[in-house]
């Protein structure tokens, strides 16, 4: 199972690993985007990490509320409502909970996609985040019913999500500000599609 202390550790690192990746993922943003994506998650991300300590000895679901929060209220544009929602509807599935079973997680970041689908309308295809957190959910449905360990699944859905985030390369985008470049969109890596998968990297690697 994936406990506490290991969602915790998750969100330390995706405070890292934005941090480290900032000029990485607003390169991406530049290509068809306002080249500010990296500062806007390692700025929603510093902040996450900034309330942890007073608040790591909660559920999982508060912990995530307030990261769903903190997203929402620190982060502009088009991400930080949709990760903020991620984490807001993921938290309303782990309320209570000080550790989740790998089914329990799948249904958790199910609830997290589906809100964003919710928010933001994207369909499979438009070169969005949805097109990793789709397959990453999907993974996860697949190493449910498989008896995997949440470490083993979890390493699954990151290999899935890597090759997703590849796969937004070719994709036209059809949803936010790239959409605005029509086909001068094809041929680049979508930035929110990237951010899923660190996330996911980062969710392995606590659950190690
Ligand atoms: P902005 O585009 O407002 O500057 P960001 O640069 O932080 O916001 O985030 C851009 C990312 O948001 C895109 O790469 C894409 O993955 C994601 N995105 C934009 N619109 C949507 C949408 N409607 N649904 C899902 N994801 C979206
Ligand atoms: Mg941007
Ligand atoms: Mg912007």
């Amino acid at each position: 199972s994936l406990n506490r202390e290991q969602v915790v550790d998750w969100l330390y690192r995706c405070g890292e690993v934005f941090n480290q990746q900032c000029d990485f993922l607003t390169g991406l943003d530049k290509e068809i985007g306002d080249a500010d994506h990296g500062l806007n998650m390692r700025r929603g991300f510093s902040k996450v990490v900034e309330k942890l300590p007073s608040i790591a000895d909660k559920d999982i679901g508060f912990i995530l509320k307030n990261t769903g929060m903190v997203l929402l209220s620190n982060v502009g544009g088009a991400s930080g409502p949709l990760f903020g929602t991620f984490f807001i509807r993921a938290a309303q599935s782990a309320q209570a909970h000080q550790s989740l079973t790998l089914v329990e997680l799948y249904q958790m970041m199910r609830e997290g996609a589906d809100g964003v689908i919710n928010r933001g309308k994207a369909e499979p295809g438009d070169k969005t985040m949805c097109d990793v957190w789709l397959p990453v959910v999907e993974s996860l449905r697949q190493s449910s019913e498989q008896q995997l360990t949440v470490a083993q699944a979890l390493q699954t859905a990151t290999d899935v999500a890597e090759a997703a985030a590849h796969a937004t390369i070719p994709m036209q985008a059809r949803k936010g500000r790239a959409s605005y470049l029509g086909e001068r969109s094809i041929g680049h890596q979508d930035p929110g599609a990237t951010s899923v998968l660190f996330m996911m990297q980062m969710l392995t690697a606590a659950a190690r």
